[in-house]
């Protein structure tokens, strides 16, 4: 879910939408910008071909109480 300035939120698990292929990482590779209804992303460094397009989804819904499974080094342990 990805809350817009409008109260509304996306849904990555709706309508095919292509949220659903950025997963979190607490060392991820692109960062996200909401502007209006529309969500971008954006590289944090030199991504590989065929890497997997990480984020950080910051603060959410889960309130810090989802387990992370990012199995990134420094990982926070919490999403
Ligand atoms: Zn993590």
């Amino acid at each position: 879910m990805v809350e817009l300035w409008n109260g509304l939120a996306l849904d990555g698990t709706v309508n095919g939408n292509d949220l659903r292929f950025i997963n979190h990482s607490c060392a991820p590779n692109t960062y996200m910008r909401v502007i209006g209804v529309h969500v971008e992303f954006y590289a944090l460094r030199e991504i590989e071909p065929g890497e997997e397009l990480t984020c950080d989804y910051g603060p959410t819904h889960h309130d810090g109480k989802l387990p992370c499974r990012c199995g990134s080094p420094g990982c926070r342990g919490y999403i």
